[in-house]
């Protein structure tokens, strides 16, 4: 097959998925993309070059990958619906710096898909991390948290969310938006909303808005923890009793007396009256290091503190 016609509006698309005869799942988030200048914002976002390995989650039927494809040094697309697979490959299948993964992206060795074969020690070859997807939004939390937690090095991210996500990974303390997820990915990246996109540049169209947002490794962690888990844990269960007041949602955390509790804030230097959402990721910081940090503290009993 020749050069197959771009995706760029919905009748594009719904000729494409017919001719693959797919009804899209809804279980797989399938909401397809069928605006091309909303595509190309998003390539041009991530700035795909000779010397990149782009990978992208959830190709689908090939919106973003087909203007990768031209650009980018090499393009591996993890796709878990094989009708969607096959139908890439047939439309995508002649570039020779595409690889199609048949996998859950939850699941594949990411590290291993993207060093892929015949790449270690060639001289130019792609190199440098770039991660591009439309997220099915099903899996946006737990792929964050792969993402983010593997050692994988990579330069910059370009993701498609549900809008009311971005507003968490963008919010700051005092909003309702504000919380564990909020803390996890800003710890990580830094993280740059690039608008807003209607639920009309979607086929079938989805029940909510999406929005596009950029992420940027940190180079260094932007607090100092002594233990990241068990950091992200106490961020969590504090935010389970998000209303309530500092103390009290930290002694509500096992093995966390109240003395403990009123101790470690005051130390901290925070007012009893804060709220966990009141807190800086400076102050969890502070927090944690204080209940974690001592050698020991944990199993001497916290009751010292
Ligand atoms: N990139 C395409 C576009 O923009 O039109 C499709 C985006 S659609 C929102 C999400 C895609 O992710 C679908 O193709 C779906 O089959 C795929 N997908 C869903 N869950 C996945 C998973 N766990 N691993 C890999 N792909 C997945």
């Amino acid at each position: 097959m020749g050069e197959p016609v771009a995706i760029t509006n919905r009748a594009e698309l719904r000729r494409w998925l017919e001719r693959y005869n797919v009804r899209p799942s809804r279980r797989l988030g399938q909401n397809f993309l069928a605006d091309g200048a909303w595509a190309e914002r998003i390539v041009a976002a991530l700035d795909p070059g000779p010397g990149d390995v782009v990978l992208e989650v959830g190709p689908g039927l090939g919106a973003l990958t087909e203007r990768l494809v031209s650009r980018a040094g090499r393009v591996v697309a993890i796709e878990i619906d094989r009708r969607l697979a096959t139908a890439l490959r047939e439309r995508l299948g002649g570039a020779a710096n595409l690889e199609i993964v048949e996998g859950d992206v939850l699941a594949v060795d990411l590290a291993g898909i993207v060093a892929g074969p015949g790449t270690g020690g060639v001289p130019g070859a792609a190199r440098r991390v770039k991660l591009v997807s439309n997220l099915p939004y099903a899996i946006t939390s737990p792929f964050l948290a792969r993402w983010l937690a593997s050692s994988l090095a990579w330069e910059r991210a370009v993701l498609m969310l549900q809008a009311e996500v971005v507003d968490r990974l963008t919010a700051g303390p005092g909003s309702k938006d504000y919380g564990a997820l909020t803390l996890f990915v800003q710890y990580h990246a830094r993280v740059e909303r690039l608008g807003t996109v209607p639920a009309g540049a979607f086929w079938p169209r989805p029940e909510v808005d999406s929005a596009v947002v950029r992420l940027w490794p940190r180079a260094e962690p932007p607090v100092q923890l002594a233990d990241p888990e068990r950091f992200f844990a106490l961020v969590r269960a504090a935010f389970g009793r998000r209303r309530k007041g500092l103390p009290n949602a930290l002694a509500a955390l096992p093995g966390v007396s109240p003395e403990v509790a009123r101790n470690v804030c005051a130390r901290a230097g925070l007012a009893p009256s804060l709220r966990p959402e009141n807190l800086t990721l400076e102050d969890f910081a502070r927090v944690a290091n204080l209940l974690f940090s001592s050698a020991g503290t944990r199993e001497r009993g916290e009751d010292r503190l």
